[in-house]
This record gives structure tokens, C-alpha cells and sequence, in this order.
């Protein structure tokens, strides 16, 4: 019989969830940020280290004496300490984040004072220079 010789039609499968696009991966990832990134376990909020696989989930925020340190660079060698700025502005701790603000201002307010220091000085210099002429023209007024 002709019953059964049917083909069988290929029904074309929905696909009823779409992958997420990255940017909303990405957005779940930072609204909810108690899960490893490495093997994916609900951890505590505030842990350095994932209780499971110990992977490290933040790093530790400078200490006070690596703060100092920092202010001091930023300040007496104005462009070194930019390096710890981006360092601690990378971390993903407020601590660390306002060490990072606190070492650029302290360098652009260097750099400012070093700007104004060197322009007193020349124009010192200049005056210095300007009444040393002066008193040549004044010996020698034929000149
Ligand atoms: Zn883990």
C-alpha cells in the first residue's frame, strides 16, 4: 500500500533561545558578580578567593604604607607615579580607586607647582640678565 511510502517531512527545528549577545553576557556578569569566573560557583561578595576552586576574584587593595608610597612618587617624581595610577584605578575596589584619583591629582597639582616654580625662575633669570645689559650699555654708552 501507499501508506506507507510518505517521506517523512523535515520539520525545521525553532530555536527557542537565541545566545545572548556578549553585551548583556557582559552586563549579567557585573549585575551579579558573586560567581567565579572560572568555574562559574556562587561565591561570597566580598572574597579575594573563590572558596571552590581558589581562584583569585579580586586583588587586595593597597595597603596604607604602598598608598603612601604611591603619594610620594606621585608627587616628587611626577611621572612614575602615574604608573601606579592606572595599577590601582584597574582594581576593582574603591579603596584602590580613590589611591588611583588621589596619585594623578597629586600629580597634576606636581606638575602644576613645577611649571610655576620654572617660570618665577626664568623670569628671575631674565631680570637678572636684562640689568647685567643694562649696566654694560651704562660703562660703555657709546655702544
Ligand atoms: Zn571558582
Amino acid at each position: 500500500m501507499d501508506a506507507n511510502t510518505q517521506q517523512p517531512q523535515p520539520i525545521p527545528q525553532p530555536t527557542p533561545a537565541a545566545p545572548l549577545p556578549p553585551s548583556s553576557q557582559a552586563q549579567a556578569s557585573l549585575s551579579s558578580p558573586a560567581l567565579c569566573p572560572v568555574c562559574h560557583q556562587p561565591v561570597p561578595p566580598n572574597a579575594y578567593f573563590c572558596p571552590n576552586c581558589g581562584a583569585p576574584l579580586r586583588t587586595k587593595p593597597p595597603s596604607i604604607g604602598q598608598q603612601l608610597s604611591a603619594y610620594l612618587v606621585s608627587f616628587f617624581l611626577p611621572p612614575f607615579g602615574l604608573a601606579y595610577s592606572f595599577k590601582f584605578l584597574r582594581q576593582n575596589d574603591p579603596i584602590a580607586k580613590r589611591a588611583g584619583w588621589i596619585t594623578i591629582i597629586l600629580t597634576v597639582v606636581s606638575l602644576i607647582l613645577t611649571v610655576w616654580l620654572s617660570e618665577l625662575f626664568i623670569n628671575s633669570l631674565n631680570q637678572s640678565i636684562n640689568q647685567s645689559l643694562n649696566q654694560v650699555n651704562l660703562l660703555n654708552p657709546t655702544f
